[in-house]
């Protein structure tokens, strides 16, 4: 004889904690699942046996009462999970993340990509002018400029950015701009008018940030880890600044010949050392280019794989970065300013399905 109460007369109060739980989610899928502590006298078959009886008597009035919902079961990826706990009675939802893909464009220097934890340095936290009340050395960032808005009209509980690598605080990010994915953790709704939203995003941002294709929805996390994984060709324009000395044309015609299709080896940086392994890398710079000289300044345009360290290639880094602008020119260069101009990647290329989840949905299909 089994201890575990009737399915019969369980199963309408599961369904009043369902509703409770979710009452204020939107969602098209769901699933109903039930757990129950194991112990020693509970035959494994009996609990699997009533489980299963419990769950289709649930889902089955949950499909009767949320049809009218356009909500329909979904055992794979529901966005709205119920598991019922018997001991404690209750509901624990759990609510898949809603994605928005885009790309930004960041035209302001002194913004972070993600939110930095760094206090301001004039108040140490307090808040000030500097600031603007915020405490903070950074008072915004591109995620949150991006994911504040996305959050609210989501009604999502927080935000995180996933970008296609990032650029430092002082580096825009101009041209078609940078691929990214918005994951909008446990939205409350799920049809947003993006067009309103991606307006209201660069009406507040004022400049700072742009989203040059809108805003549209994905609804496939995998995308994270594609994006994350993606290693795309970029190209850059670089101000460089050569010391006291005058630069020749013929200095940077050499330079152009030496650099572009040139392996170059680099050391982790020393300005990223703490955070990153100490190894050596290679990378390939595929073209370099040298316009608008003048002095001891010129602009180089460069395009080179995925992980080149763009400042390093031109400061050389105190030899950790061989070769580079300023072992080639034979005097001490640094990168001035620092524009990404183009990452090489085209939407469709990032948002078309991977081929094995491809290949499984052709099966279902099937
Ligand atoms: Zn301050």
């Amino acid at each position: 004889m089994s201890d575990l109460p009737p399915v019969d007369e369980l199963a309408p109060r599961v369904v009043e904690r369902c509703e409770e739980a979710v009452h204020a989610f939107a969602f098209d899928t769901f699933w109903v699942g039930v757990r129950i502590r194991p112990r020693a006298e509970r035959s494994a078959d009996v609990v699997a046996a009533w489980k299963g009886e419990l769950k289709r008597r649930v889902g089955g009035e949950l499909v009767r009462r949320w049809s009218g919902l356009g909500r329909a079961p979904d055992h794979q990826r529901p966005q709205m999970l119920m598991v019922y706990d018997l001991e404690r009675d209750r509901v624990r939802r759990t609510v898949r993340s809603a994605y928005v893909y885009g790309r930004y464009r960041k035209l302001a220097r002194g913004l972070p990509q993600t939110r930095a934890p760094w206090r301001c340095t004039s108040c140490r936290g307090g808040g000030c002018g500097q600031c603007e009340g915020t405490g903070r050395q950074y008072p915004t960032s591109v995620e949150d400029l991006l994911g504040e808005p996305l959050r609210a009209a989501y009604g999502a509980a927080s935000h995180q950015l996933h970008g296609m690598g990032r650029e430092d605080i002082d580096v825009r990010c101009l041209g078609a701009g940078r691929p990214f994915v918005l994951e909008l953790r446990r939205p409350r709704r799920r049809s947003v008018d993006l067009a309103a939203v991606a307006e209201a995003i660069v009406r507040h941002a004022s400049g700072r940030v742009e989203l040059p294709a809108g805003l549209r929805a994905v609804d496939d996390e995998s995308l994270v880890a594609r994006l994350k994984g993606w290693e795309a060709d970029k190209r850059y324009r670089a101000l460089c600044s050569v010391g006291e000395a005058v630069v020749e044309p013929g200095q940077l015609a050499a330079l152009e010949a030496s650099l572009s299709g040139a392996d170059i080896e680099q050391r982790t940086p020393r300005r990223v050392a703490r955070r990153r392994a100490d190894k050596v890398r290679r990378r390939r710079v595929r073209r370099f280019r040298c316009e608008d000289l003048e002095g001891n300044h010129f602009a180089a345009v460069i395009e080179a794989q995925s992980g080149t360290y763009i400042k390093e290639l031109i400061s050389g880094d105190e030899g950790r970065t061989r070769p580079s602008v300023s072992e080639l020119l034979g005097s001490p260069c640094v990168c001035a300013s620092l524009d990404v101009l183009a990452i090489s990647v085209r939407d469709d290329e990032l948002l078309a399905l991977p081929s094995d989840s491809a290949a499984a949905s052709a099966d279902a299909h099937r």
